[in-house]
């Protein structure tokens, strides 16, 4: 345990340190649960977030994008049940003032950081509140969303006056979602401003079992996608009695993060027709789909995946920490062992001395023609020795780095190509690189 947590504390340094993420206006003092992503964890998220968007919605012809405001006329949460109960039970300390989740307490009676007694639970709305507009009366409330999902099911009929799909379908959206939570903490996980990627998908009441396995297969199969260790991702089927309340069967994913016992990752839920049939109720709005073939109308029962996007990003960041003494090199090194798809930079190139300009000269050309096919993934380093060229690139999980030598200007016998996790070194010519590196970037 203590391991581990010292293993959180040194990730926490190295995201702020190689600019992954860093504290929300931090020069400030900081914003509690609110963090900002630097050069390195964007790209990470970007190449996540397209992974998710290729198996969810490019690579499949039933799915539909959307990406809907962050600010929706309050009667949406009205329908959906979130102003009445989307709400954590609040405990405050009566000596020091603190607040924590009730549910989160091992004893509700005495406060964890000072023992002093703590008061009655009330119910906390988790939802950030404001106003539209210049006046500031119960009619112009709306709230920062607090959850994408909403925004499918009011474009349900949009999508269907548009597309006209066949049942099965799903709409798709990636977008931020904002919780004023009690206790931010463990870095990212539990965060005020996040953002997620979810799916409704929309099926005859009599199919949600096999559409339901199926999206259980493909959660697993995107946490494969993003190179996290399958013995680390567990289901957890929650219990009926403590099911939400539009939800008729939830599998929780969750992830052995550093910090502690496994936690959620991901939700898988069948909401049944609840939303629909609740925002036709309170919109006045018909949000049944007619079935041409058989004749019918009826409202469509839901399936929903529901993916965290920077919980992934920090599953994978803590599941690619690792250090070893790496052999003929010396020194304890820090490496990111992350998956090929998802790392920042995918390949590094160096001049083996900065000082030579036929070196430089090539190494600029390989690096050009790289980046020409692979973008924003291919860097250039020719600062300091090639050592610790490497060890920088190990450190921010960069599995490929190509150095241009004498041998490669002087014999023509091509660049060596250097393995992240092994060290190992093959030569490889200049004409191969693309072909070699595709083949190991599994794109
Ligand atoms: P938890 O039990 O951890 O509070 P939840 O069950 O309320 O989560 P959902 O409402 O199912 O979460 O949200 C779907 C997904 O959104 C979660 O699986 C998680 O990946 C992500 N998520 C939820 N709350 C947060 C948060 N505060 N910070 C970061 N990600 C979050």
């Amino acid at each position: 345990m203590k391991k581990e947590e010292n293993k959180m504390e040194e990730l926490v340094s190295l995201c702020k340190r190689r600019g992954f993420i860093y504290q929300g206006s931090e020069i400030y003092g900081g914003l509690a649960g609110t963090w900002d992503y630097g050069h390195l964890g964007v790209a990470l998220k970007n190449n996540i977030r397209a992974l998710w968007w290729k198996r969810f919605v490019s690579d499949r012809e039933d799915m539909y994008g959307v990406d809907a405001s962050i600010l929706m006329n309050q009667n949406v949460w009205k329908a959906s049940g979130h102003v009445g109960g989307f709400s954590d039970p609040l405990v405050e300390c009566k000596k020091c003032k603190k607040r924590f989740r009730a549910d989160h307490l091992e004893d509700k009676k005495k406060c964890p950081e000072c023992g002093g007694e703590l008061g009655d639970e009330k119910q906390f709305n988790m939802m950030f509140k404001t106003h539209v507009g210049a006046t500031e009366d119960e009619t112009s409330i709306s709230y920062l969303r607090p959850e994408t999902a909403q925004g499918m099911f009011v474009n349900f009929k949009n999508v269907m006056d548009s597309f006209h799909p066949k049942l099965p379908f799903g709409l798709a959206q990636i977008g931020k979602a904002f919780r004023n939570e009690i206790a931010p903490r463990d870095f990212t996980f539990r965060s005020r401003e996040f953002e997620q990627m979810e799916i409704e998908y929309f099926v005859r009441p009599t199919d949600w079992k096999e559409k339901f396995e199926h999206f259980r297969s493909q959660v697993l199969e995107f946490t494969k996608d993003v190179g996290l260790t399958q013995s680390k991702i567990h289901e957890h089927e929650i219990d009926p009695k403590d099911l939400a309340h539009y939800s008729k069967r939830t599998i929780d994913f969750e992830f052995d993060f550093p910090f502690g016992e496994k936690k959620e990752l991901y939700g898988l839920a069948y909401r049944t027709d609840f939303d629909l049939s609740a925002h036709s109720a309170a919109s006045g709005v018909d949000l049944a789909y007619f079935d041409e073939a058989n004749k019918e109308r009826f409202v469509p029962h839901c399936i929903e995946p529901s993916f965290g996007l920077d919980r992934t990003v920090l599953a994978v960041l803590s599941d690619a920490y690792s250090e070893d003494e790496m052999s003929g090199e010396g020194e304890k090194r820090v490496f990111m062992k992350f998956s090929p798809r998802v790392a920042p930079i995918k390949v590094a190139v160096f001049p083996l001395l900065k000082n030579k300009p036929n070196l430089v000269e090539k190494a600029r050309e390989v690096f050009l023609n790289l980046k020409k096919v692979h973008g924003a993934g291919i860097m250039f380093d020719d600062n300091g020795n090639i050592g610790k060229r490497y060890r920088r690139q190990d450190e921010i999980g960069t599995p490929f780095c190509i150095t241009v030598d004498f041998e490669t200007v002087e014999k023509g016998t091509g660049v060596t190509v250097r393995d992240r996790d092994s060290g190992k070194q093959e030569r490889i010519m200049i004409e191969e690189l693309i072909p070699f590196l595709n083949g190991k970037m599994m794109i």
